[in-house]
């Protein structure tokens, strides 16, 4: 078969202790799930269910590159994040067998146009344009999770400029990782490759050009990103 023009490479994550490389699928992301970030925002947890934005693959890049500044943007900000990736298919997975589909655990960076999608969200539209563009899913190498052991109480972090930003634990999510799993195999097939960015904790804010941002989760390989002076 031949293409009229080349395919972008498909991302994949490098897992420590492993050869092979972990090929990124599709990338949902929980919106509101630590509330000290809800309200910062000016918004109450919704305790009905998550809600999700996505991330196409494309929009990945690994850990310690330099990026240019966004378009389309005056406002980009950092949000740190849990990433769970996903190793077994599954579909109305229950809450008790959610951790069985994981495969392993990662640090990510949620970059965000926020002057985007304060407008969209002022105007009732979607928020693609803030949330899925070049460079804005950031990604560290994954951890399997057989050696990261528990969640509970692990320290997420993240800091610009060697000045500290966000510190929260995991245990301070609305929505757990098994209760996430759950509710989103009620809405997708879930299938090895897809990636669930589990929410920020609070204390987002603006990155400027020439910024170094690195943020660290206990147990796992740090994300870092360079915006580009
Ligand atoms: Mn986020």
């Amino acid at each position: 078969m031949t293409f009229l023009f080349d395919l972008p490479p498909n991302p994949a994550l490098a897992v420590l202790g492993e050869e092979a490389r972990f090929p990124v699928g599709r990338i949902f992301c929980v919106g509101r799930n630590y509330a000290a970030h809800a309200a910062e925002m000016g918004n109450e947890v919704d305790r009905e269910a998550p809600f999700y934005f996505m991330k196409s693959a494309q929009a990945v890049i690994g850990t310690g590159e330099s990026v240019p500044y966004p378009l389309g943007t005056s406002d980009l900000h950092h949000e740190m994040e849990l990433v769970v990736a996903i190793g077994a298919s599954g579909v109305h997975i229950p809450r008790e067998n959610a951790l069985d589909h994981v495969f392993g655990y990662g640090a990510g960076l949620d970059m965000t146009r926020r002057d985007l999608q304060a407008a969209a969200k002022e105007k009732r539209r979607p928020w693609d344009t803030a949330k899925n563009f070049a460079a804005s899913a950031v990604l560290a190498p994954l951890c399997p999770a057989a050696s990261f052991g528990s969640l509970a109480d692990r320290r997420i972090t993240l800091s610009v400029n060697g000045e500290t930003r966000q510190d929260a634990s995991l245990s301070e999510m609305v929505w757990s990782v098994p209760e996430v799993i759950s509710h989103l195999s009620t809405l997708y097939h879930l299938q090895p490759g897809d990636l669930i960015m589990t929410g920020t904790p609070a204390g987002v804010g603006p990155v400027v050009a020439g910024d170094w941002i690195e943020g660290q989760i206990d147990g796992l390989p740090p994300v870092s990103l360079h915006i580009a002076p």
